[in-house]
């Protein structure tokens, strides 16, 4: 009998586990507890696979022999209680998907700078000519490209909600970037917890796998030493260590692997700022151990095209720097912005609060603030927050307003930045589409 598989959440990830299950001679059945777009639904159809929407029917979930959930549901729902009730294993795409490829996997997690860090090394990896594909939380599912192609090697990008999933996986080289608290909610509020989910990244590894951390980071690194983990260990610091492979010396980024020492002027690198330096090192140490040549690794760091949302200049008017970086949805990434920043700014900030710890910003937003936007249905947050600290705090409910509004409060010099510290979808359809609106709202002054 053929074995029983059900794909719970029918997007990208849902839709490519389901094809690639078919292929592999599974029964399969999909059901989305939401609408399923046409797009899916359609892949779906052409591969003559079964599916429900806006509903779970439990006699169609609870008799199979392992589920797929998409990384977006939630453990506490009902679905998923009743199935670990009756020990039915519940994977994510990315576990189930590694069953059928040997390609040699290269993972990338972290609270912040995963995309970046992802897409620098799978730039890297193709620009010197291996076979490689992206997948994980960017770009086409990763199980869709195990069911359609061959590749040697794949760059993956996993959150903590992939790696909840994942049980057998073994990534060859795992890159931690950071911990720093986000998605609470998703973890009973317990920081330890989500620590732990984002540790799953080094499970199984041997002793010849390697493990790649930002040694500056002090949870990852206390975490480090109560943990045996068998992996070679590397580390990236933005201080100078003999223990080091990656650091910063005297204005050079130096990646120190035998059998040589990469070397390169801060000024060179494609993406600035602090953050982008752990970014470009993790990138630069992973491709080192697959034996990519630092000429190759150096070009790449170099003309690598930054990524949009992230920093990403939209223009300057009247000598009024705009910047989008509508991806930092948690008070860490807003804080690598405001760091990277060297005018005064106008900082556009706000959305649904993921419960906020704005303690870590009040420094820096002291230091460069001039004037908040908020952009969100409830500012007051912020307003408490940082009443004795900016002088100017306005609320406004779109995003042409935002941009009229910050562009009001500014003159020549300053810089406003879209960096909202929350998530987007109180005005927005997510962080893309705020982006987007930020964008041209500012193309249109
Ligand atoms: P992720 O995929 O983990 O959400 P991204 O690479 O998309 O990370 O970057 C999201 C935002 O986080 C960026 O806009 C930037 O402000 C910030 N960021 C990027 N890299 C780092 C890093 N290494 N440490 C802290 N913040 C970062």
């Amino acid at each position: 009998m053929k074995p029983k598989i059900v794909v719970l959440g029918a997007g990208e990830s849902g839709a490519g586990a389901a094809i690639l299950a078919k292929k592999k001679g599974y029964k399969v059945f999909v059901s989305d507890k939401g609408k399923i777009s046409q797009k899916y639904k359609n892949v779906l159809s052409q591969f003559e696979i079964d599916y429900e929407e806006e509903k779970h029917t439990e006699s169609k979930i609870l008799n199979v022999d392992e589920v797929i959930k998409s990384p977006g549901i939630p453990d506490t729902v009902n679905i998923i209680k009743s199935l670990k009730e009756k020990n039915i294993p519940v994977i994510s795409e990315i576990e189930f998907a590694s069953r059928f490829t040997n390609a040699k996997m290269i993972c990338i997690s972290g609270s912040n700078g995963k995309t970046t860090t992802t897409l620098l090394t799978y730039h890297i990896l193709k620009s010197a000519g291996l076979n490689v594909g992206l997948a994980g939380n960017v770009g086409k599912s990763f199980a869709m490209q195990v069911a359609s192609k061959e590749f040697d090697f794949y760059v993956l990008e996993l959150s903590s909600f992939q790696l909840d999933g994942m049980f057998d996986f073994k990534a060859d080289i795992a890159i931690l970037m950071n911990i720093t608290p986000d998605h609470l909610d998703r973890y009973e509020n317990d920081f330890r917890k989500y620590i732990d989910s984002k540790f799953r990244i080094t499970q199984n590894q041997t002793k010849d796998d390697d493990f790649i951390y930002c040694a500056d980071d002090k949870t990852i690194v206390n975490e480090i030493k109560k943990r045996n983990i068998p992996a070679k260990k590397h580390s990236f610091s933005l201080i100078k260590k003999p223990d080091h492979e990656g650091y910063i010396s005297e204005n050079n980024l130096i990646i120190k692997i035998k059998p040589n020492i990469l070397k390169m002027t801060l000024e060179e690198l494609a993406l600035q700022g602090k953050h982008n330096l752990y970014n470009s090192m993790a990138a630069g140490i992973g491709s080192k151990l697959i034996g990519i040549r630092k000429d190759t690794i150096k070009k790449c760091l170099t003309d690598f095209q930054n990524v949009e949302h992230r920093l990403e200049h939209v223009a300057t008017i009247h000598g009024i720097e705009f910047i989008n970086d509508s991806k930092a949805t948690n008070v860490n990434s807003t804080w690598y912005a405001l760091e990277s920043m060297n005018n005064p700014v106008i900082w556009i900030a706000g959305g649904i609060d993921k419960g906020n710890d704005y303690s870590l910003l009040k420094n820096i937003v002291r230091q460069k603030v001039k004037a908040i936007v908020c952009l969100g249905v409830d500012n007051t947050k912020i307003h408490d927050f940082f009443a004795d600290d900016v002088e100017i705090i306005v609320d406004t409910g779109s995003a042409s307003e935002a941009v009229r509004t910050a562009f009001n409060l500014s003159e020549h010099g300053d810089s406003v930045l879209l960096s909202p510290s929350c998530a987007s979808f109180d005005l927005f359809n997510n962080y893309e589409d705020k982006g987007e609106k930020f964008k041209k709202a500012v193309n249109n002054l």
